[in-house]
C-alpha cells in the first residue's frame, strides 16, 4: 500500500514538473505589448492637424493602462516627427491644398525622383497641413496621457522626404523603425493598438504588425478617424485581415483570453497542486 501511494506522489511530481513548463512557456508564449500611436499635441482638437474629438482617446487609454498595466510586457508611444519641410506638407507642393493628394515618385533605393530619375515606385500622398514638426510643442505628447520611465518612444516620419503612417516602415517599405526589434525582444506575441488616426496611422501600423505575424487587437474607441469614409473603410479592411476590433468594454474579455493560458491557469492550479503535494509528501517521508 506504501509502495503504490509512493508511486502516485512520485508519477505526481512528474506532472507537477510537466504542468510547470507548459503553463510558463505558455505565460511566455502569450506577451502583449500596448501600442499608443501618434497621441501628440499635432492631432488634438487645439493641434495643427485636429482629428475630431482626437482627445477623446485619452481617458479611454489611460483606462486600459490602469486596469491593465501590469498585463503588458512593453507600452510603446509612436511619435510622428517631421522635418518642417516634409513632404508630405501640402506647403511644399505649389498650387496644392491640404488635403488633396499628388503622386511622389521613388528610385529603387527609395530616393524621391525630384528631377531625372529611374522611377520604381509610385506613391499617392495625402498633403497634410504642417504638423508634428520635430522639436516644437505641437510634435510633444498630449500632456494629459498617462506615461511612463519604461515607455518606449519610436520616433516616425522623420525622412523628410517620405511619409511614414506605420510605426513600422515608411509607406514605400523603404526603411525600417525600431519597433519590430523592441517587439521581439521582449518576445511580444500580441499587440493592442490605441490613438491616432484610425484611418491612417492606425491602420497601417496594425496592417503592419498582422503582416509581421503578431495577433493584433484594434480598440476603437481609444481611436478616431480624420474622416469618416477613410475610417469605415479602414475598419472593414482590418477585419477583413484579421485584425481584431474590440472595444475598450471588452478588454477585460480580451485580456483573460490572452493570459488565461497562463496566468489564470497557474493561479488557479498550482496551489491546490503545491497543497496536496506537500500534505502528501508529509504523510510518506515524516
Ligand atoms: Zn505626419
Amino acid at each position: 500500500m506504501f509502495y503504490i501511494v509512493q508511486r502516485i506522489y512520485e508519477v505526481s511530481m512528474r506532472c507537477f514538473g510537466v504542468l510547470f513548463i507548459i503553463t510558463s512557456l505558455q505565460v511566455i508564449s502569450g506577451r502583449i505589448a500596448l501600442l499608443v500611436i501618434d497621441v501628440q499635441n499635432c492631432f488634438l482638437p487645439t493641434g495643427s492637424l485636429p482629428v475630431n474629438d482626437g482627445d477623446q482617446v485619452i481617458p479611454v487609454i489611460n483606462g486600459i493602462r490602469q486596469q491593465y498595466d501590469n498585463l503588458f510586457s512593453l507600452v510603446v508611444f509612436s511619435q510622428d516627427w517631421h522635418c518642417s519641410d516634409h513632404i508630405s506638407f501640402a506647403s511644399q507642393h505649389d498650387g496644392k491644398n491640404s488635403y488633396s493628394t499628388t503622386i511622389l515618385q521613388y528610385d529603387n533605393t527609395g530616393k524621391l525622383c525630384e528631377s531625372t530619375c529611374d522611377v520604381q515606385y509610385n506613391l499617392t500622398q495625402v498633403l497634410w497641413p504642417d504638423h508634428c514638426i520635430k522639436n516644437t510643442t505641437d510634435a510633444e505628447f498630449a500632456v494629459n496621457v498617462t506615461r511612463s520611465n519604461t515607455d518606449v518612444i519610436v520616433k516616425k516620419g522623420y525622412h523628410c522626404k517620405i511619409d511614414s503612417y506605420s510605426a513600422f516602415f515608411d509607406n514605400g517599405g523603404f526603411s525600417q523603425t525600431e519597433l519590430d526589434v523592441k517587439l521581439k525582444e521582449k518576445d511580444i506575441k500580441s499587440v493592442i493598438i490605441t490613438g491616432l488616426a484610425l484611418d491612417y496611422c492606425v491602420f497601417y501600423t496594425a496592417k503592419d504588425a498582422k503582416r509581421l505575424g503578431y495577433n493584433v487587437y484594434v480598440v476603437q474607441d481609444a481611436t478616431r478617424g480624420v474622416e469618416e469614409g477613410t475610417t469605415v473603410s479602414a475598419v472593414r479592411e482590418m477585419k477583413d485581415q484579421g485584425i481584431n476590433i474590440v472595444q475598450s468594454s471588452e478588454m477585460s474579455r480580451v485580456m483573460q483570453q490572452l493570459t488565461s493560458a497562463g496566468i489564470l491557469l497557474r493561479y488557479s492550479v498550482y496551489p491546490w497542486y503545491i497543497s496536496v503535494i506537500g500534505i502528501t509528501h508529509i504523510l510518506l517521508y515524516h
